[in-house]
């Protein structure tokens, strides 16, 4: 499933002459070889992204992004205004809603120290990282492990009950999408879920399941959902503010 993700309107007619100052943090040009148009993507919480056809013209994406330089900046102003949690400093303590489970953290400054985290059942001490960044990256491994750890048997459960199974279950860390399908069997899970209730969770879970037998979004494919997840759609709609819900320290690692 794809996080809210806007794609501004395709309009070469507009190319304008505006000058498209980077007062964005994040903005990358990535060139696709199977984009066949121009696009440019906002993805939460207000990364841009330029996907370009491979052979295109450099003038010709700057001509685009120019035209679109005001869309741009209103869609990330807009993105932030709805991210409560602007702060990039290592947390203090991490919740994990959808385990019901909730750890302090401390950091241990000790330089020598190997770089780890250590857990117990309601504290993390990070030992070894020397700077926020170091921290951070500490902390996001960790939330790999967890992640894969809480994934893996939840998805073995979901599979008795759907009779849907994955060949393999990856774990990303990304802001683009909650998790994804692939046609070689393979399930891609976003980190950043454990971040969200339960039955949200459980719910995208069911979703990318059903990608085992409907590799579309077609009425077929939601008969299928709703049969195990009951109200899947609305659910599908709440996921789209689950990224509000990642602490700022995880997105500017993601
Ligand atoms: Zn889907």
């Amino acid at each position: 499933m794809k996080a809210p993700t806007i794609t501004a309107p395709l309009d070469m007619r507009q190319s304008a002459l505006l000058e498209f100052s980077a007062d964005i943090a994040n903005f990358k040009i990535r060139r696709s070889d199977r984009a066949r148009y121009l696009s440019i993507q906002v993805h939460p919480p207000g990364v841009v992204e330029v996907v370009v056809p491979r052979r295109m013209a450099v003038r010709e994406v700057e001509s685009f992004v120019n035209a679109h330089a005001n869309w741009i900046r209103e869609t990330c102003a807009g993105m932030s205004r709805r991210h409560l949690d602007p702060g990039t400093e290592p947390p203090s303590k991490i919740s994990l809603s959808a385990m019901d489970r909730e750890w302090s953290v401390s950091y241990n400054p000790n330089p020598q120290a190997r770089l780890r985290v250590a857990e117990s059942n309601t504290a993390l001490e990070v030992f070894g990282a020397s700077d926020d960044a170091a921290r951070r990256r500490a902390l996001l491994n960790w939330l790999r492990r967890k992640a894969r750890a809480f994934m893996v048997p939840a998805v073995g459960a979901l599979a008795l009950q759907t009779g849907l199974r994955p060949r393999a279950i990856q774990i990303r860390a990304q802001r683009s999408r909650w998790g994804s399908c692939s046609s070689n069997k393979t399930l891609s899970l976003n980190l950043c879920l454990l971040f969200q209730e339960p039955e949200l969770v459980r719910y995208l879970l069911i979703h990318e399941l059903c990608h085992l037998r409907q590799m579309n979004h077609s009425p077929r494919f939601w008969t299928l959902v709703e049969q195990f997840s009951p109200g899947g759609r609305l659910l599908d709609q709440r996921l789209n503010d689950g990224w509000t819900r990642i602490p700022g320290w995880l997105l500017t690692e993601l």
